[in-house]
């Protein structure tokens, strides 16, 4: 027997910082029957198990660790009067707005008016990193390590070493010493730190020597890690003992669903192709927070989400309906990624007024948008991997193209 089909006016799959964001804003523009589906049994996401400093400065104007910053907005989107449903795992995408959904009391097709996926992001794990070596217990991503420590006062291991040097690599450092962990080293394949330069007086501060240039990193160890062995600049085999390994940063939306659906997936980014207002492929589908790009940080994905609440309560009153598009991507190597990978050739109010970029390589050029081989906006960019990059969406709107958009870097040092 089939259970009834729910119903709801807009369905926020993901509870974490932008699904909470959005949906007290849509909230607040006087959307009415906005419901929140949440497989965790709370709502808050990432910042959950984020247990130090600064969340929420740029948002509520005062610094909070992040479970409090993750109560708060539950708190904030509760009093606006969003529905929101924990253990509520959301299964399959089904064109037009209809989910299926998993819950303790049995599976439910839910059909909305939009439906809008904030399922974040999510580390690379050491398979998707191919490190080779044994394969014993005790390797595990900084966001599981955040959930033992903080959510479950565990401590994995004493001495680990830290793959990685991305912001959320620091952050490992904090939740270990939390704990009273020591770790051991930081491992970083490049010759610089991946974060900006200022963090690099950071680890040493904390004891923690950071290794760079390795190569053909190993993992030793039977049943439980005993040490790393790699190959440093010089081309000598190194070997550094210790009991864990925190494999840091390499992050990709969390895109299981949208895999499994009819919905376009951009695979420079990971998440889903979206227009200038968070419309995916399938119209009844937006998208907001960390599913669009790796990786923003929390107070970003906060005030993205506003943002995209006027783009949704706008469409729900005057739908932007099917409307002409051109494509905006890049084939230039050193361009990793270009967000929105497409734009309506609309007015529709409250677009979105920047595109986001992100580099495979450090690069200094002419940043150019070219449509049927002309340049139709260009500015100087100097940056590396990893840094946001913003440009201008107007100046390429006001162009009109009628066909594709290529963004390249002309004379790339
Ligand atoms: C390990 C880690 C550490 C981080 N540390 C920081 C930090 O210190 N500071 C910072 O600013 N940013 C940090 N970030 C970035 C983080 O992504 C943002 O802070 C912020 O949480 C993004 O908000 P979001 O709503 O896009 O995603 P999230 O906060 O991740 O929320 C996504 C939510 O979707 C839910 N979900 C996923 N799939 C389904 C489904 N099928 N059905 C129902 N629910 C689903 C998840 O349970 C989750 O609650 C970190 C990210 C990670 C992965």
């Amino acid at each position: 027997m089939h259970n009834p089909v729910l119903n709801c006016n807009i369905a926020i799959v993901g509870g974490g910082t932008a699904g909470l964001a959005l949906a007290t804003q849509l909230r607040r523009q006087g959307v009415d029957d906005v419901v929140i589906l949440e497989r965790e049994t709370e709502a808050g996401g990432v910042p959950r198990h984020c247990g130090h400093f600064p969340f929420g400065l740029r948002e509520f104007k005062r610094i909070y660790k992040g479970p409090d910053y993750a109560r708060e907005n539950l708190r904030r989107a509760i009093k606006a009067g969003v529905d929101v449903r924990t253990s509520t795992t959301v299964i399959a995408l089904h064109p037009g707005a209809r989910l299926s959904l998993s819950t303790a009391q049995g599976s439910h097709d839910l059909q909305a008016q939009r439906v809008v996926l904030c399922t974040g992001v999510r580390e690379s794990s050491r398979a998707q990193r191919f490190i080779g070596g044994q394969r014993p217990t005790g390797v595990i991503s900084t966001g599981a390590l955040q959930s033992m420590v903080y959510l479950h006062h565990r401590r994995p291991f004493k001495r680990p070493v830290i793959l990685g040097t991305e912001l959320v690599s620091f952050s490992a450092i904090m939740t270990c010493r939390h704990m009273g962990m020591k770790p051991v080293a930081m491992i970083e394949q490049n010759s610089r730190i991946t974060v900006r330069q200022i963090m690099r007086p950071f680890p040493a501060i904390k004891g923690v020597p950071i290794k760079f240039n390795v190569q053909d990193l190993r993992i030793i160890g039977d049943k439980t890690v005993q040490a790393i062995q790699y190959t440093d600049i010089n081309g000598d085999a190194q070997t550094i003992e210790t009991d864990g390994v925190i494999v840091t940063g390499g992050f990709r939306p969390e895109a299981a669903l949208l895999h499994a659906s009819h919905i376009e997936v951009d695979p420079d980014t990971g998440g889903p192709v979206v227009d200038q207002y968070n419309r995916t492929s399938d119209s009844s589908y937006f998208c907001t927070g960390n599913l669009l790009r790796p990786v923003e940080t929390s107070s970003w994905c906060w005030h993205e989400a506003v943002e995209t609440a006027s783009r949704i309560a706008a469409d729900l009153k005057s739908p932007i309906g099917a409307c002409e598009t051109v494509c905006l991507q890049s084939d230039d190597p050193a361009i990793r990624f270009v967000m929105p990978q497409r734009l309506a050739m609309t007015d529709a109010p409250f677009a979105m007024k920047t595109m986001q970029i992100r580099l495979n390589t450090p690069a200094i050029g002419h940043l150019t948008a070219i449509s049927a081989g002309k340049p139709i906006w260009g500015d100087f960019i100097q940056s590396r991997p990893e840094r946001r990059i913003l440009a201008p969406l107007s100046p390429v709107l006001k162009a009109r193209p009628t066909s594709p958009v290529l963004l390249k870097i002309i004379g790339h040092i």
